[in-house]
């Protein structure tokens, strides 16, 4: 049975969607004016395992993503450029397409471009004025939310607390409240605009789309006023997601908007959000240059949905050692030719490791336990396989459930690899080593391992003794 951690509950929850086996699902895109970098990657590589998840599950989901492709960031950084804000959004569209198609992620159904919906935003913005949520000032439309009485709900904060957090594009003069958000913006001269309805224009004049009510215009279009699972990472939940609600609830009179309100933990770098406004990110564009993508999956997917996954350069090399073992014992799977007869004891058992696959996956999708389990096996299938006591059958079923669990994480390499030799240069510092460590001459060794390790290959002191290999990742 699957649970999954609500943040509008705080708990984990069985995992019951609105319509038996079909699952409307939306996450919260980018806002497309430059290249996306690793902290987006994580979110949308999260995302898209829990879609895939659910997939294997036997659920048909229908997982929709927006693209904000018009805000002041874009308007601000068209100029910049001497560009039109439509040339400088397709531009970082398509890019933000490309690096998602790279990344391995297929689980969107549809992306939906917020300019495309403004008939839909413009609806919604003339209802909150007739329910008398809505008000006009100087600059345009604004949601009032001391109207809204179950405001805060999401992120657990209070109508004060919430008066202390105002996005930077909604201070206006003449608020009724310092945490009401912009829902229509006026336009200034120059500045991209659509008339507000055709008939009934309320005195409303022309103007764009405030930031949060893109968002509901495009899933009640698509999913109706309630629908499963929306995510974005934790930044989201206040003002954002707090919005959401306040906007469709009072639309449509039912709540919850969303059953399930999931959020994914940071990427960090030393501890900070890694952020265009900190300077302190990789695109996913440099990443990929120097490394395959499967790399990246590993990283994120090693860790839960929800913790920070701080990004350094322990984390990448020990990654790719543990994709190194995954892909060697894929290699000797293939290989195996053991017969199927004469193995004594089965002592084997594919069930057990399923098991726990799956266990920990129902568990709000731990895919660090799930990871543990497949390493558990590949620890179990080694001992079998240097013992000659592992059938073919175990073999080919250990690869079903391999390739099962990876149309999920995506990160094994099915491929074949090829054979490296060893060059001399590095086995005469492999000796050298040796020699070193037979001395006890601790520091020289470390020293030459380090070496070796720099020119990409790796040394493991085995019983038979040390054993170069070229590292592949
Ligand atoms: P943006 O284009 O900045 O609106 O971000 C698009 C999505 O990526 C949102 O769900 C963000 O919360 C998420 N995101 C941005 N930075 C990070 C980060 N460092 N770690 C995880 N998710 C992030």
């Amino acid at each position: 049975m699957l649970k999954i951690h609500n943040t509008l509950s705080q708990k984990n929850e069985v995992f019951a969607p609105r319509h038996k086996k079909r699952v409307n699902l939306f996450v919260c895109g980018p806002t497309v004016y430059d290249f996306s970098h690793l902290g987006h990657a994580r979110t949308y590589i999260a995302f898209d395992m829990i879609a895939s998840y659910l997939k294997s599950l036997g659920y048909k989901v229908f997982y929709l993503q927006n693209i904000t492709d018009l805000d002041d960031k874009i308007i601000d950084r068209a100029k910049q450029e001497n560009v039109s804000w439509q040339e400088l959004s397709n531009k970082f569209e398509a890019e933000y397409l490309r690096d998602i198609k790279a990344l391995g992620i297929s689980s969107v159904k549809k992306y939906a471009k917020a300019t495309k919906y403004i008939k839909e935003i413009v609806s919604q913005v003339k209802k909150l004025i007739e329910k008398g949520y809505a008000y006009k000032l100087e600059d345009g439309i604004y949601y009032d939310i001391s109207r809204f009485k179950d405001y805060g709900k999401l992120a657990k904060r209070t109508f004060a607390q919430a008066e202390d957090a105002v996005s930077r594009v909604d201070e206006a003069v003449g608020k009724r409240n310092k945490g009401d958000f912009s829902l229509w913006k006026y336009s200034k001269q120059g500045e991209p605009s659509w008339p507000f309805g055709s008939r009934r224009s309320l005195g409303v004049k022309v103007g764009r789309p405030g930031w949060h009510i893109e968002d509901t215009a495009i899933t009640e279009k698509h999913f109706g006023p309630q629908y499963d699972i929306h995510g974005g990472a934790q930044d989201l939940i206040f003002p954002h997601h707090e919005a959401e609600i306040s906007q469709m609830e009072a639309i449509s009179g039912k709540k919850p908007l969303v059953k399930y309100w999931m959020h994914t933990g940071f990427l960090t770098v030393g501890g900070q959000k890694m952020s265009k406004s900190l300077g302190n990110f990789i695109t996913i564009r440099d990443f990929l240059k120097d490394n395959p993508a499967r790399l990246l999956r590993m990283i994120v997917l090693k860790s839960h949905y929800r913790s920070p996954i701080d990004y350094n350069k322990k984390i990448l090399s020990q990654t790719k050692k543990e994709l190194e073992r995954i892909d060697e014992f894929v290699e000797k799977l293939k290989r195996s030719d053991s017969p199927n007869i004469n193995i004594g004891k089965q002592s084997f058992k594919i069930l057990n490791f399923k098991k726990r696959f799956l266990e920990a996956m129902e568990d709000d999708f731990n895919t660090p336990t799930a990871l543990a389990a497949i390493f558990q096996l590949i620890g179990k299938g080694n001992l079998l396989l240097d013992k000659g006591k592992l059938t073919k059958t175990n073999a080919a079923e250990i690869i079903k459930f391999l390739k099962e669990t990876d149309k999920i994480f995506k990160f094994i390499f099915w491929g074949k690899r090829p054979v490296s030799l060893i060059p001399e240069m590095i086995k005469n510092l492999a000796e050298e080593r040796e020699i070193a460590r037979k001395n006890s001459d601790w520091r020289k060794a470390d020293s030459l391992r380090m070496k070796i390790l720099e020119m990409g290959y790796n040394i493991d002191d085995t019983k038979r003794g040390p054993v170069l290999k070229k590292i592949r990742i």
